[in-house]
């Protein structure tokens, strides 16, 4: 509409509106302010009730205009906003009791009961507000259910869809949850991230669930109990998968009631109880330090040492070099671990081995036997007078005098049948080569060899001593074929 087409309208209502009285305008404006309200009130939902704020608002305009130029007597606007007050006021009782049926719905709800507010706690009144102190229905519900003090709005933290506390601050858990991340960084962290499904949720929750935000700050640092399962493997005990979890025997058997914890299975499935963190932190840091570096090493046969023996001639020595790498942390435990760079400071030192080729001796029998150890015969075999009342008159083998400690040697290959005190000879092995064929090693200091064992032609078994009846160091060997004794010179090559 121009500015012309305007002018007509106005000028065309405003003799219409002059023919009325104020009486007969305030009548009207009411009727339509009726009709109104009510589509409001069956409705009531935000729009609606805007548009019935718009309509109020625009026809107080009308008549504040209509004041002005046509009726300077008759204060119409005043009446009409007293008229507005109390359509407000009635509009505004409806809804704050349906917001009030609302609040104990969620009450109830949360409570897991039925609730209701008592009569006598609520009052409506009208008055006068600034706009800005108009609060919308979230807010409207909050403050009422803070009043009752059943249950309170408040920002709950879940863990993998668990509550694990709630408060009424906003912001804190956020800042919680930051502050537990921010005190596993550093200066060189990439990333940090709970591996649970962390979220903050505005909810209505129980008064008294509400926590400390300390406490809640604790329960997150702290381990919570889990039930874990162990499968017994082969070769575990009872008490040692209990020590393995931290439990005592009868600790794991109360977890376990009816266990036969003699006869555990492979297989079986323990019931175990853990402690494991409420969250799960994943950093992953730049890193940079002085790594070592593997020497190389090289082997050299040498036919002195028998095969699979090694000797090191020159030993090795590790290098370092500057390295940065990505380390990947899960609460704490290093799981991975990329180099990106390495930057030798120091080459590492070669070591050098001699490898064994020689052969390695075998227990087998060789069909010849050595000399036992080295010395001079003192005895020989055979019939002879009793040496100042001891020893026997008939010498089963010889004997052979070395220095006490001077080692004995096994003769040939073959299976230690005797290694202890046996009367007269002192500390004796005895040693069965097969094919009936044994030899004694008699009245040594110690043995070094112990029954059953495999020993090889030259290994030694013993060291030599005075023991039994001895007037001195010596081995007394024998060589017997069948359990009777032979002349050893016979024998030894
Ligand atoms: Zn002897």
């Amino acid at each position: 509409m121009d500015n012309k087409g305007f002018r007509e309208y106005r000028d065309q209502r405003e003799q219409t509106i002059s023919a009325m009285s104020s009486g007969e305008l305030l009548l009207l404006l009411y009727d339509e302010l009726v009709k109104r309200l009510m589509r409001a009130e069956l409705a009531l939902n935000k729009e609606d009730y805007d548009l019935f704020e718009a309509d109020v608002t625009r026809s107080l305009e009308i008549v504040r205009y209509l004041d002005d130029t046509l009726d300077r007597q008759y204060p119409v606007g005043r009446d009409l906003a007293r008229l507005y007050d109390f359509f407000s006021y009635e509009l505004n009782r409806v809804k704050a009791g349906r917001n009030r049926t609302e609040l104990e719905r969620v009450t109830a709800q949360t409570l897991g009961r039925s609730f209701t507010i008592d009569d006598s706690l609520i009052q409506y009144s009208s008055g006068l507000l600034r706009r800005q102190d108009l609060v919308d229905k979230e807010t409207y519900e909050e403050e009422l259910s803070q009043e009752v003090g059943m249950v309170t709005a408040a920002y709950c933290l879940y863990v993998d869809g668990e509550r694990i506390g709630a408060t009424p601050y906003k912001g804190a858990l956020e800042q919680l949850l930051e502050q537990i991340q921010l005190s596993a960084t550093n200066e060189g962290t990439i990333s940090v991230s709970f591996a649970e499904n962390v979220e903050v949720k505005e909810e209505f929750v129980a008064t008294d669930s509400l926590m400390n935000l300390g406490f809640l700050a604790e329960t997150l640092y702290s381990t919570k109990t889990a039930e874990v399962t162990y499968t017994v493997a082969k070769g575990d005990t009872w008490s040692e998968i209990a020590e393995d979890h931290g439990l005592t025997s009868n600790e794991l058997l109360a977890l376990n009631p009816g266990y036969d914890i003699n006869k555990l299975q492979i297989g079986e499935i323990l019931t175990m109880s853990a402690s494991v963190p409420y969250l799960t932190m994943t950093v992953v840091q730049q890193e940079r330090y002085v790594d070592s570096v593997a020497f190389d090493v090289e082997y050299t046969d040498s036919a002195d040492l028998y095969k699979g023996d090694y000797k090191v001639t020159s030993p090795g020595q590790f290098g370092a070099a500057d390295t940065v790498a990505n380390v990947t942390y899960v609460n704490g435990t290093e799981i991975e671990r990329t180099v990106l760079s390495s930057v030798t400071l120091r080459q590492p030192v070669t070591e050098h081995r001699l490898q064994g080729t020689k052969d390695r001796p075998t227990w087998l029998p060789t069909g010849s036997f050595r000399w036992p150890t080295t010395g001079r015969i003192t005895s020989r075999f055979g019939g002879r007078s009793s040496p100042g009342g001891i020893g026997s008159t008939n010498h089963k083998g010889i004997d052979i005098a070395a220095p006490r400690g001077t080692p004995v040697y096994a003769s040939d290959g073959g299976t230690v049948t005797y290694a202890g005190w046996m009367g007269g000879y002192g500390y004796l092995v005895r040693i069965n080569h097969g094919n009936g064929y044994e030899t004694y090693y008699g009245h040594n200091s110690s043995l070094t060899v112990s029954v059953g064992q495999h020993v090889y032609k030259g290994q030694q078994i013993a060291r030599v001593g005075s023991t039994g009846n001895s007037t001195g160091n010596h081995c007394h060997f024998e060589v017997r074929i069948n359990g009777v004794a032979r002349n050893p010179l016979n024998y030894l090559s």
